[in-house]
């Protein structure tokens, strides 16, 4: 079984960077990603916070964070953990294909997308209704779609899709949006149709998406709308099911619960970026990720002086 000092799970912006700060600080670290390294983070179309850019999309910046954690930390993409046990002297994770001990564990397992729960929308996932614009929005260029949600994934998406050449309309739950300003300036500056008010209570077809039913609920009608794609960006879920296992604790959001420094109740292992809530920004799960790593190795230096 290998050994590590520090395993991260996780390789989204946060995870890179904890394995950036590991590894140059001197620790054996490992990344593993049930996905491919980046994770939500590669479905950003574009980003226009993140300092030192001016504009720059998520499979760019991923890919640079990438190639300067690899110097750093061993990185396994499509290799997820199933499951953690606590150890002498720290864990062993098991994936389908190995297992590994770590002395430390950083979770950063980011969120998983939050679906609308209504009929066809399970079925039409792949044909028609999708929770990606960067990857999925080159299908629907000229066709009629809608972008359902009111934060800023929806309007930066719907933006993304506008610009890709769809003909897009927002649907929003509420009368006012929740995206930042900006965003909500750029949708108007697009003259991109929003339907306020509404919800969608199906999603139809044959094959592929055909229609949508909506029901305003300030008027309590319903309509049909006509579209050959559905784009949900409603939200997430933070991915903390192995942290519960662990005995980590979750608020009422099931996000994971941590000091300042990032450490959790459990001793040796951290939590970062979008799995524990507050600000979901890149530049914040990347900050998350410097501080966990310090304190990770910090705190295993002062356990070695302990035992000397
Ligand atoms: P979000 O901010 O939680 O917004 C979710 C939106 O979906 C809300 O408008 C919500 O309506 C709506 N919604 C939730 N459940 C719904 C349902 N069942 N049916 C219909 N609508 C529903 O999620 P997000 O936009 O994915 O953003 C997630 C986090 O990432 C946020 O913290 C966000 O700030 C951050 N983010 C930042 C940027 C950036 O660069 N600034 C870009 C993308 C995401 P209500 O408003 O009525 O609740």
């Amino acid at each position: 079984m290998e050994e590590y000092d520090i395993i991260i799970i996780g390789a989204g912006p946060g995870g890179l960077t904890a394995g950036l700060y590991a590894g140059r600080g001197g620790s054996k670290t490992l990344i593993l990603d049930k996905g491919l390294t980046g994770g939500t983070g590669l479905m950003v179309p574009s980003m226009e916070n993140y300092p030192g850019f001016d504009l720059i999309d998520g499979m760019s910046l991923v890919a640079k964070m990438k190639s300067q954690s690899e110097k750093n930390a061993d990185i396994h993409e499509m290799e997820g953990v199933e499951k953690i046990d606590r150890v002498d002297g720290g864990f062993v994770l098991t994936t389908p294909k190995d297992k590994y001990f770590a002395k430390s564990i950083i979770l950063a397992t980011g969120t998983t997308h939050r679906k609308l729960g209504v009929p066809g929308e399970n079925h039409f996932t792949g044909l028609g209704v999708s929770y990606c614009a960067t990857c999925d929005g080159m299908l629907f260029k000229d066709k009629d779609v809608l972008m359902i949600g009111g934060g800023n994934s929806a309007l930066q998406e719907a933006i993304y899709l506008d610009n890709l050449g769809c003909n897009v309309t927002v649907v929003h739950r509420r009368n006012e949006f929740r995206a930042e300003i900006y965003l909500q300036n750029k949708l108007k500056e697009k003259g991109i149709p929003i339907i306020l008010d509404s919800v969608v209570e199906e999603i139809k077809g044959n094959q592929l998406v055909e229609s949508v039913i909506l029901s305003n609920k300030k008027e309590g009608s319903t309509h049909e709308v006509h579209v050959q794609g559905v784009f949900v960006a409603i939200g997430d879920i933070p991915a903390s099911d192995l942290a519960k296992e662990l005995g980590v604790n979750v608020n009422k959001y099931n996000q994971i619960i941590t000091d300042k420094n990032q450490r959790t109740n459990v001793d040796n292992v951290y939590a970062i970026g979008d799995v524990t809530g507050g600000v979901k920004q890149w530049v914040v799960a990347c900050a998350e990720g410097a501080v966990a790593a310090t304190y990770a190795y910090q705190d295993l230096e002062q356990t070695k002086k302990r035992e000397q």
